[in-house]
């Protein structure tokens, strides 16, 4: 093969942490069902499609049987059809029969839209229904579709509360079809779960109960997912039986400069180095990066490094751009005009982009299923190449010296809350807004629902059951992406668009004045945080510093819910109330780390429940480290640690994680280190961390003991959200705390 040659020869030197491959791999298919309707068996063999792969087939049989199904086979394995199948054929068979297809994004929404209409099937009328559909279209939309695309937030605010317009379609509703399932985790999927719980609820008051069809990314628990997302069960199709292409996997680990503070080369300057090297060979290569600011430096420094004529061959792709720029960078890439494109991993849903022959992903995306899906670009046909190129992060660390724990352990769950009540009260608000909520609706709302009721302000108790008694529809005043109703709105001051939600509980340490704040990869400097109005006015931000709050925080423990003995102590499962005071922050420089300024700040302190895993060492555990400051800074050591390896279990960000280690803890009376849901309510990550603490602990102490620092460094035991600015940290008494933990087990 000529393109493994090529590359061969740039895979090479102390970079390469790992390298390695993924077969090819035949597919295994299966015959169109008998029972496929005519006009759909027509419409694929005008595709030149004649046979399924066998877990397409699989999908078609399980819905078939009337359940639910999630599929969650590899990255471009035909999930599509795989839930496409069942909807177009009930849809052909039945001209009465509906369809609602939900898609986190609108651009995702417009692909699948795109790609139904190519296919063709003459039954099917599908339509997009967003916050984009003109108010003129919407009703003929209403009478005239039966499969419909829509978006979370539009089914949440313009659908289920205006159910009286689409009571036909509820009644006829036959699918749900939930894509990208992954995605509906944490804060946002606990407030989709409930979402999805309405439309059940008033689809069975409209006389009908729809099957759901759900797709998700490989994840660890694709069937507890999709009963958390509907609160049904569901057959799970994971035997992936496309065909795959061979995969060369390298991990790539930019040189260490300085072991002690854990200071390596550059990784955009790694990864220009490896795409300018690919491009050169005449191999189509794309490149992730976190930020927009990164992508961009990369484009800069790889065409730097060629002649003008190949870097005239390099686009970057970024937020902003219309559909028709989109359609053109995808035409010149799949057509070879262009060789190298640079985006931001946030991009990286609905890009279409055809077969390319490289992909390198600059820092670990936060998700394996993210990674995936982004090497998955690579070599769909031919032999691909995927890179990844670390970062200082602990866990991108973690993953180059034990590449397996990346490569082949399956351990990462999309995890999600539906009945955290600070998520779902205003959802009882809204259902009762929708229909009057009784004992009966516990089947589709749930039982947490119905006793949430009695709590939910503006609700009446009636002869009819719960009634909302408010003026206003709830629905609109509840946002789907925060767990705090009064979170503070993000604005860009020179464009005044809203960027986004900082929940209250974390506003003070992300958005306060003079903090550089990163929203879909682009940086800005917040100029005023107002905390009457609750809002942050920021700008669009060039500077070289990033900024690290100091909090002092204290927790204090509500109610233990779950106590076990495990690893040889008394770990425990509640619920805590945590409250923080951001007192100062400073400026450091991106380079290198470095302070330049410290701020002072002054804010209130806010107070918020979640729920906590913590634990006790026992005495012999402690033994030699008992001496102060050196018994708290090992626990502090651990507990950096721990947070920097969570999101290996529970798919988060180290940003959803918060924690607090402390000598004395006036509760437990002994030394005690917590792990806290960063989520007023808790998601459900602290709960993962219970249920793996064993797992957890290990890899935690493996991290530590694999760190090649002597001291602690970024990469192991420092935190870039530390509220005391890494000060008392001690690797090597958290090695030796975890060590002992994890012997006792
Ligand atoms: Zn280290
Ligand atoms: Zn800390």
């Amino acid at each position: 093969m000529t393109t493994t040659a090529l590359w061969d020869e740039l895979l090479v030197g102390d970079e390469l942490a790992h390298l390695g491959s993924e077969p090819a791999r035949e597919a295994r298919t299966a015959p169109l069902p008998d029972s496929l309707q005519p006009s759909v068996r027509e419409a694929l063999a005008r595709r030149g499609i004649h046979e399924l792969y066998a877990h397409q087939a699989n999908a078609y049989a399980a819905a078939q049987r009337g359940g639910n199904v999630i599929v969650t086979t590899g990255t471009a394995s035909g999930k599509t059809l795989a839930f496409n199948l069942p909807v177009l054929d009930a849809l052909a068979a039945d001209r009465h029969a509906r369809a609602l297809y939900l898609y986190p994004t609108k651009a995702l929404a417009q692909d699948q839209a795109r790609s139904l209409g190519e296919l063709g099937v003459p039954a099917v009328r599908a339509a997009i229904y967003d916050g984009d559909t003109p108010t003129e279209r919407r009703r003929q939309i209403r009478g005239w579709a039966n499969l419909v695309l829509t978006n979370p937030d539009m089914l949440h605010i313009g659908v289920l509360p205006r159910h009286d317009l689409w009571g036909d379609f509820l009644h006829n509703l036959r699918f749900v079809v939930v894509d990208e399932a992954h995605v509906y985790r944490g804060v946002f999927g606990s407030h989709v779960a409930n979402v999805v719980r309405r439309l059940r609820r008033l689809a069975r008051i409209y006389g009908t109960e729809p099957q759901f069809l759900l797709a998700s990314a490989t994840i660890a628990n694709a069937g507890e997912l999709a009963e958390a997302l509907t609160g049904e069960e569901a057959t799970v199709v994971e035997d992936d039986a496309a065909p795959r292409a061979e995969r060369t996997v390298a991990l790539w680990n930019p040189p260490l400069l300085d072991a002690e503070l854990g200071l390596r080369a550059s990784a955009l300057g790694e990864a220009s180095r490896l795409l300018a090297g690919l491009v050169g060979r005449g191999l189509r290569t794309i490149c992730f990066a976190k930020s927009r600011k990164s992508a961009e430096l990369i484009h800069r420094f790889a065409s730097d490094r060629l002649d003008a004529a190949t870097a005239a061959r390099l686009a970057p792709y970024r937020a902003g751009y219309t559909p028709q720029q989109r359609r053109e960078i995808e035409r010149r890439l799949v057509e070879g005009d262009l060789l190298g494109v640079t985006s931001t991993d946030a991009l990286e849903l609905g890009i279409d982009i055809g077969d390319l022959d490289c992909a390198i992903s600059v820092g670990f995306p936060g998700t394996v299923a993210s990674l995936r899906q982004q090497w998955g670009r690579a070599g769909r046909r031919e032999h691909g190449l995927a890179i990844l190129v670390a970062s200082e992060d602990a866990l991108d660390q973690y993953f180059m010296r034990e590449p397996p724990a990346l490569l082949e352990r399956h351990v990462e769950a999309a995890i999600l809350d539906h009945a955290n009540p600070r998520v779902l009260d205003g959802h009882v608000a809204a259902a009762a807004f929708e229909a009057p909520v009784d004992d009966g609706d516990a089947a589709t709302l749930g039982p947490e629902a119905l006793e949430r009721a009695p709590h939910v302000p503006e609700l009446r108790h009636t002869a009819r059951g719960w009634v909302w008694a408010g003026k206003d529809a709830p629905a609109p005043r509840i946002p789907l992406r925060s767990t705090s109703p009064d979170a503070f709105l993000v604005l860009d001051a020179s464009s005044g668009d809203v960027l986004g939600l900082a929940e209250r509980e974390r506003a003070y340490s992300t958005v306060h004045k003079g903090a550089v704040y990163l929203h879909l990869g682009r940086q800005y400097l917040v100029r005023e945080l107002d905390l009457e109005s609750r809002r942050a006015l920021v700008e669009p931000f060039d500077g070289n510093w990033y900024t690290q709050a100091k909090k002092e925080t204290q927790t204090s423990i509500e109610e233990p819910l779950r106590v076990e003995r495990r690893l040889g102590l008394e770990l425990s499962f509640g619920r805590v109330s945590v409250t923080e005071q951001v007192v100062a922050y400073q400026k450091k420089a991106a380079a290198d780390g470095s302070t330049l300024d410290t701020v002072p700040l002054d804010l209130p302190p806010t107070t918020f429940d979640t729920e906590a895993v913590w634990f006790v060492p026992r005495p012999h555990q402690l033994e030699g480290l008992e001496t102060m400051p050196l018994l708290l800074s090992s626990l502090h050591a651990a507990e950096h640690s721990l947070i920097a390896l969570l999101p290996l279990w529970a798919m988060c960000d180290r940003w959803d994680i918060g924690g607090l280690s402390t000598n004395l803890h006036l509760d437990t009376g002994a030394p005690t280190v917590f792990v806290y849901d960063g989520h007023a309510g808790g998601v459900g990550i602290a709960a993962r961390g219970f249920d793996q603490f064993e797992g957890w602990v290990a890899d935690t102490a493996e991290l530590l003991a694999g760190c090649p620092c002597e001291r602690g460094c970024p990469s192991c035991v420092q935190s870039p959200k530390c509220g005391n600015l890494n000060e008392y940290l001690d690797k090597a008494g958290a090695l030796t705390l975890l060590t002992r933990m994890s012997n006792s087990g």
